[in-house]
């Protein structure tokens, strides 16, 4: 069994879509688990709470041939499968002995999409009606499955998921032959169209007494929402394409989350990076930056990134990228903007605009008082007007982008920055940047591109 579990473990390790914001159930007399505290992988919840999951897979025998995957049918490796009994029994063992406060459920594709899915709809209807655990559990959709049990999966489990893959279709197409873009698109639809009914029903719900019996006792459907994964730097796309892309689900499916999964080759291929290129983690970094941009601060992909422009400059966040590219948005005066203007500033987060707008009316805003707010004035200054700055900093752009220079890049290291160079942005090859004087130089070389040039 814990052979078993090494192997499945490890061929699970690969899936970066795993958070558990949004489940919000408590304990039944007589269950055990709560989705509330809950999310061996630790994922993030939407409110930042650190939650630890059993990340597994059901099987890696798998009957497709996804170039990217270490399970892929052609790769010669021991294959192992868990029986639903034995994953469950596992699970509320692990859970019984403090080890984790949920499950991330995946698999290989084992004789077909239907009869994978039939096995993880046991082992996740074991857990809730045999052992009555209520901790959260995401599942994995199968490609291909029938909606029949993609909806007893997700009125199970607490959040779905269906991978995108890849940014374009052609990618998906040469690497994943077997799945195709409507296998998942269309299960993300109808996943979605499930989760507007559960909406739906609890607005009905208000009155509960008056509700019919019938629509009271209907079951819902992954009240988590869905998610997805998207595979970065394998392919050609363009961070413009991504994000356009995250965009789109976002609005079409109201998905939860994409995530960003940094390539990490594991097998040769030839239309793939070859087995000694790093994974692109500052890349993944900056969509990540991104796309909270676009779900918390209301940007669109199309004001971050432009088709001549089409990727991330490595050396400033997506943020801070931007505001130097509108220097005709700035200065903003604290005193008077909306908390909307507020949020496209360099350094005023969520919390603090909310501060700024409650307190202005009675509190002077300087910069101390801007700072005891929460304002990160490293990086605001630049751009603001407050009651001691009143005509603002008026700095020179490339000022201002020498001072704005991300330190978390060398975190990173500096080999990442070689991702970005070939093509438009012309930056120095890998190893060619070696320190803060030299990315500062590679920094605002990219933002020669820029307005203030
Ligand atoms: S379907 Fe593709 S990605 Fe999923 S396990 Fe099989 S080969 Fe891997």
């Amino acid at each position: 069994m814990m052979e078993k579990l090494e192997y499945l473990v490890n061929g699970a390790k690969y899936d970066a879509a795993c958070t558990s914001s949004g489940a919000d159930r408590k304990a039944e007399p007589g269950g055990i688990g709560s989705a509330v505290s809950g999310g061996c992988c630790h994922s993030f919840a939407a409110d930042g709470r650190c939650i630890s999951l059993l990340k597994v897979l059901m099987t890696n025998a798998c009957i497709y041939d996804c170039a990217y995957c270490v399970n892929r049918r052609s790769n010669d490796i021991p294959r192992v499968t868990f029986t639903p009994e034995e994953l469950a029994e596992l699970t509320i063992q692990f859970y019984r002995r403090n080890y984790i406060e949920g499950l991330f459920l995946s698999s290989g594709v084992l004789r077909s999409p239907d009869y994978t899915m039939e096995r993880m709809i046991r082992v996740v209807e074991l857990l809730r009606v045999q052992y009555r655990f209520q901790g959260y559990i995401h599942a994995k959709t199968i490609p291909g499955a029938s909606p029949e049990l993609v909806w007893q999966l997700g009125v199970l489990a607490d959040r779905l998921s269906v991978n995108i893959e890849f940014p374009s279709e052609q990618s998906l197409r040469q690497l994943a032959p077997d799945k195709t873009r409507q296998a998942i698109l269309a299960p993300m639809g109808q996943m979605h169209q499930w989760m507007q009914g559960n909406r739906q029903a609890l607005e009905i719900q208000a009155p509960a007494h008056r509700l019919p019996a019938a629509r009271r006792a209907a079951p819902r459907f992954a009240t988590a929402g869905q998610a997805t994964q998207m595979i970065i730097g394998a392919t050609p796309e363009s961070d413009y394409q991504i994000l356009r892309l995250a965009q789109g689900l976002y609005h079409k499916y109201e998905l939860k989350r994409v995530f960003y999964s940094a390539y990490i080759p594991v097998l040769e291929h030839s239309l793939l990076p070859a087995l000694d290129t790093k994974p692109p983690l500052l890349r993944e970094h900056r969509l990540y930056q991104a796309d909270f941009l676009l779900r918390q601060y209301h940007f669109a992909a199309e004001e971050l990134l432009a088709p001549e422009a089409p990727n991330f400059n490595p050396y400033l966040d997506p943020k801070c990228n931007w505001a130097l590219l509108h220097p005709e948005f700035f200065p903003i005066d604290v005193q008077r903007a909306g908390k909307e203007t507020l949020l496209r500033v360099p350094g005023i987060g969520s919390r603090s605009a909310t501060r700024i707008v409650a307190e202005r009316r009675s509190v002077k805003l300087d910069f101390a008082a801007l700072k005891r707010m929460g304002v990160v004035l490293k990086r605001a200054q630049y751009f603001i007007l407050a009651a001691d700055h009143p005509r603002g900093l008026h700095l020179p752009g490339e000022t201002v982008a020498r001072a704005l220079i991300d330190p978390k890049i060398f975190a990173f290291g500096m080999e990442q920055l070689s991702l970005f160079s070939p093509g438009g942005l012309g930056l120095p090859g890998a190893g060619d940047v070696k320190n803060l004087r030299e990315a500062t130089e590679e920094a605002v070389l990219v933002m020669g591109r820029s307005a203030y040039a």
